[in-house]
């Protein structure tokens, strides 16, 4: 169990570039609620009186240098307990790819300036696939929105471009949602541009 005291402690050495491998922690509270027994909506649990963001956060697993503060509100039960590893899982629904990336108005102009077309879309889901539980497993995420429904992280994703594009490399965030036990559930297979940096 890592104590409260340690928060501060690590959070001085928190950069987006820290790779400490193997030090996760899973937080956990006395609820017996969490996002999947939630359906991805957390609410307050009445019988422990823990709070909606706290059974969102319940059982979710983050690398100790970038995870969400422990300590949330006064007489917040949380604790963190470490985990040997990570055992990372994906919800991603191919549909992400071909019933939205691909043909959604505010998307599909996208993924076809990198070169794809609909029948890369198996690629497209691949590589992204690939890419994020790379990242997650080096604690190479950012902190997003926290709220009932879950802690947000973007992950960074580098897709060659295709065809007329071969030779470039597209950088872009996608979003992704923290579930219990090391599961990320995909909430947008494009969260906007990586800004270059100036
Ligand atoms: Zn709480």
């Amino acid at each position: 169990m890592i104590m409260d005291v340690f928060e501060n402690l690590f959070g001085l050495f928190r950069t987006k570039t820290d790779k400490y491998g193997g030090l996760w922690v899973k937080r956990f509270n006395i609820s017996k609620e969490n996002l999947d027994t939630c359906n991805g909506v957390a609410k307050p649990d009445p019988k422990t009186r823990t709070c909606a963001i706290c059974v969102a956060l319940n059982d979710t697993v983050f690398h100790l240098a970038n995870r969400p503060r422990l300590s949330r509100h006064l007489h917040c039960k949380c604790e963190h307990m470490q985990e040997q590893e990570l055992n990372a899982t994906l919800d991603f629904d191919m549909r992400k790819i071909t019933h939205y990336l691909f043909v959604h108005p505010s998307k599909a102009g996208l993924i076809e300036s990198m070169g794809y077309t609909i029948e890369d879309a198996l690629e497209v889901y691949n590589a992204i696939a690939a890419n994020a539980l790379a990242r997650y497993a080096e604690g190479d995420y950012e902190l997003d929105v926290l709220n009932c429904n879950g802690q947000h992280i973007d992950i960074e994703i580098a897709l060659p471009g295709k065809r007329e594009k071969v030779g470039h490399i597209y950088e872009f965030y996608t979003g992704w949602i923290a579930y219990p036990h090391g599961k990320l559930k995909n909430a947008t297979p494009f969260a906007g541009w990586k800004e270059k940096e100036a």
